[in-house]
């Protein structure tokens, strides 16, 4: 039976840096009721959309969409940090705090225009689900909606988004 699972999700004060909460997923993966609510409310907010493929983002967007994309008998395309995929990549970076990112997706992931659920984790600022977005439709897939576990509101990265809408099973 699906349960609330923001019971799950631990505050972990000045991780990785002084002034950051970190919201550790380990204990929801855990705890089996945790994990498998979790993937059946992701299921259930995102029901409405049809697509081929769950596109998941290094690393724990791997846990979930993974989990979620064998619940519906989809499969499953990974984005990862650079140099990681052996096959010809499409490459995006974007900004941080400090510095700048890149991630990476195979170039015919996406052939024939699929239809791709994003999924990640969290969404805080939103700069690495934008440049997922860019990646995918840089190889010609369409994302048709995004999944996260936890989105922390006040830091408005649903906006960064534009019109693709966004699931989150935890909004703080
Ligand atoms: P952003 O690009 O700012 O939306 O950040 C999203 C990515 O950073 C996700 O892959 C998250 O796993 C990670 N992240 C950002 N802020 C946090 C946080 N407070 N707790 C846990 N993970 C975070």
């Amino acid at each position: 039976m699906t349960e609330p699972i923001e019971r799950f999700i631990r505050n972990v004060p000045d991780f990785p840096k002084p002034g950051i909460v970190f919201k550790d997923i380990t204990p929801l993966l855990q705890d089996p009721t945790g994990l498998r609510s979790s993937i059946e409310l992701m299921a259930e907010a995102t029901s409405a959309h049809e697509y081929d493929l769950v596109c998941g983002i290094e690393s724990r967007g791997f846990i979930f969409g993974t989990a979620l994309a064998n619940e519906l008998g989809k499969g499953f395309v990974p984005i990862r940090k650079p140099g990681k995929l052996p096959w010809e990549t499409a490459s995006e970076s974007y900004e941080l705090e400090y510095g700048r990112d890149t991630i990476e997706i195979h170039r015919d992931a996406g052939d024939m225009g699929k239809r791709f659920l994003m999924v990640d984790d969290l969404l805080a600022t939103g700069g690495t689900m934008e440049a997922a977005l860019k990646l995918v439709r840089k190889i010609g897939a369409e994302p048709v909606a995004c999944a996260f576990v936890i989105e922390l509101a006040f830091l408005k990265g649903r906006d960064k988004l534009g019109d693709i809408p966004s699931h989150a099973l935890i909004r703080y």
